[in-house]
């Protein structure tokens, strides 16, 4: 399903709750211990909107460029730390 802010994009579940992932926090430069949501019913992880509180975009190990959002589904607030992180990853890696 296509993500809305709202919805698990895996499941489809919107039931969430903070986590705090010491191997996500160090691999991402945007991942907070109170901005990490992991989706109770799949374990799919998301950061949340400083702004709104909504699902930002989804984390995780494997995660390239392209597939990261930076600007909120919800709100449209863009988050900085998000952003310097595509950009960089793209000028490191070219457009995956
Ligand atoms: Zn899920
Ligand atoms: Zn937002």
């Amino acid at each position: 399903m296509n993500f809305d802010g709202n919805h698990c994009v895996e499941c489809g579940r919107d039931e969430f709750q903070l986590v705090n992932d010491s191997i996500l926090k160090r691999k991402y430069p945007f991942v907070r211990e109170d901005n990490l949501k992991l989706c109770i019913n799949c374990g799919a992880k998301y950061i949340i909107c400083d702004n709104c509180g909504n699902l930002f975009t989804r984390v995780h190990l494997s995660h390239e460029v392209p597939g990261v959002i930076d600007i909120c589904m919800t709100c449209n607030a863009t988050n900085n730390k998000v952003s310097q992180w595509v950009k960089f990853g793209i000028e490191s890696f070219g457009n995956l």
